[in-house]
């Protein structure tokens, strides 16, 4: 196999883990449940007990490490900066070092570990080697569970100056003054642009509170209800609209939607789009905004070339 480096995802639900080669590509994949609420130390064990399976038996020593990871990241030292309650103890976990101390003579010497937001490596594998690959500059949205965005100028990621560039979730959109976002302010993105938040959003307009997600809500859409319908539309518009404002100050050559919420469809696409050209200035109309191409190697592509290019 040559030179291997270790690829990792951690969620707040699953941790990937994958041996990738010099060009990213990932050649095995393990996936096992994230022990977020039992703090780092059983995330690292996980991570570390992951490198193992994929390394039995192959002989292999691994090159380096590219981690992404829940939470704001300072990609410069790997440490997490902070995070949400779903990961106990989580800020100040300086996680480079953590894994390197477990991962031992796994690791060839001076083999770097690297650790980014885990959007942010979506973002990097999606520049590198999907929807966006060839552009010189991209921003890559994601829409799940949460909301969140990267932004890549030439070859590089830009992190800002507290590691929350791209944050786009709690950016203010019009819709939203009802909902409160996760960060616990009412009226941002993720409130509303979020799974979670066009549920919420769907229970404030009198939905049935029998449907308990966004994919619930996407069945019941196709079925004739107008209040599923108007949820979907609404919570993909306000997703739009912060993409256009997010636009006019970046100007990406490239738009990349991905994540779990555009799977809805047409139903969630049509009015995303029409809000993003409802908002963006002419210069901006032409911009693609195209569908993620990766799906779930996005982000562990991405952590497998930060091990190469430091992104
Ligand atoms: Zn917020």
């Amino acid at each position: 196999m040559g030179e291997v480096v270790l690829a990792v995802d951690i969620g707040g639900t699953k941790t990937a883990a994958a041996l990738a080669d010099r060009h990213d590509t990932l050649l095995r994949t393990e996936v096992a449940t994230t022990p977020a609420a039992e703090g780092p130390t059983a995330v690292v064990a996980t991570v570390v007990a992951l490198a193992e399976r994929l390394l039995s038996g192959t002989g292999l020593r691994l090159s380096g490490v590219g981690i992404g990871a829940a939470g704001v990241v300072d990609a410069g030292s790997g440490t997490i900066v902070s995070a949400t309650d779903t990961f106990a103890d989580w800020p100040g976990t300086p996680l480079a070092a953590l894994v390197r101390a477990g991962l031992g003579a796994h690791l060839i010497t001076d083999a770097p570990v690297r650790v980014q937001n885990d959007v942010d490596a979506h973002a990097a594998g999606e520049y590198r080697h999907g929807a966006a690959a060839g552009a010189a500059s991209a921003l890559i949205v994601a829409v799940g569970t949460g909301v969140g965005a990267g932004l890549i100028l030439g070859d590089d990621a830009v992190r800002g100056a507290h590691h929350v560039a791209g944050e786009i979730a709690h950016l203010p959109v019009p819709g939203a003054a009802h909902l409160r976002c996760p960060c616990g302010r009412p009226g941002h993105l993720e409130a509303i642009g979020s799974g979670i938040g066009m549920h919420r959003h769907f229970l404030s307009l009198g939905g049935d509170p029998g449907i308990t997600d966004a994919r619930g809500i996407a069945a019941e859409s196709v079925a004739g209800d107008p209040i599923a319908r108007r949820a979907i539309g609404e919570s993909a518009a306000a997703v739009g609209r912060a993409i256009a404002g997010a636009a006019t100050i970046l100007d990406p050559e490239r738009i990349v939607v991905t994540g779990g919420v555009p799977n809805i469809g047409e139903d969630w696409w049509r009015p995303m789009r029409d809000a993003f050209h409802a908002e963006a200035i002419d210069a901006l109309q032409s911009t693609p905004i195209l569908p993620g191409t990766l799906g779930d190697d996005a982000p562990l592509r991405g952590a497998a070339a930060s091990v190469w290019r430091n992104p």
